[in-house]
């Protein structure tokens, strides 16, 4: 059985367990979340549905997140994403793993990825796409990128003179595709 509490595109059981309900699709034999919230099974009818909590914030398309860097490949970046969009009282309930794709990172063109990102670096980004397959996330904007960022050489935060990245504890300087809401100034 899946976790109590789930986001949207959440596997949950397979059709031969049950049928989707409420708040819930199937594809290919699978049913999936389509809602973020608790898991409700109606052993009656052989349904699982997905009751909105209220409490869980909602990764969607336009939602604005921050997340860690958790691997920089050649051609995407896998992030696990920290918080989710900043709304009303709600809270941070757990963590989930996006992508950010190399087009989405820059308008202008991006040759090497770790040019732009290293692990474990904190991002601001843009959700553009949500769907059980996955959450892919753009950076194309002032506002997106790196928000903290670390020495590769000795792990210090960097700090941001004007727009390069140096490090004050071994004075190695490195390159990012920093957020205008850089942090360590
Ligand atoms: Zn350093």
């Amino acid at each position: 059985m899946v976790e109590d509490k789930v986001l949207p595109g959440e596997f949950l059981c397979t059709e031969e367990e049950c049928m989707p309900g409420a708040g819930a699709f199937s594809e290919d034999g699978s049913v999936y979340s389509d809602a973020a919230g608790s898991v409700a099974m109606n052993t009656r009818l052989h349904t699982v549905n997905v009751v909105p909590s209220k409490k869980l914030r909602t990764i969607q398309k336009g939602s604005v997140i921050f997340g860690r860097v958790m691997m920089v490949k050649e051609n995407f970046v896998n992030v696990e994403i920290l918080q989710g969009p900043l709304k009303e009282d709600r809270t941070v309930i757990f963590m989930t793993r996006a992508m950010l794709p190399i087009r989405n990172v820059s308008t202008r063109y991006v040759e090497r990825l770790r040019d732009e990102f290293r692990v474990g670096d904190l991002i601001k980004a843009k959700v553009v796409k949500s769907s059980h397959l996955g959450i892919d996330l753009a950076t194309d904007d002032f506002s997106f990128g790196v928000i903290k960022a670390f020495c590769t050489k000795c792990r210090h935060p960097l700090h941001l003179f004007g727009q390069s990245l140096r490090c004050l504890n071994c004075g190695n300087s490195e390159n990012r595709k920093v957020s205008s809401d850089y942090l360590v100034r």
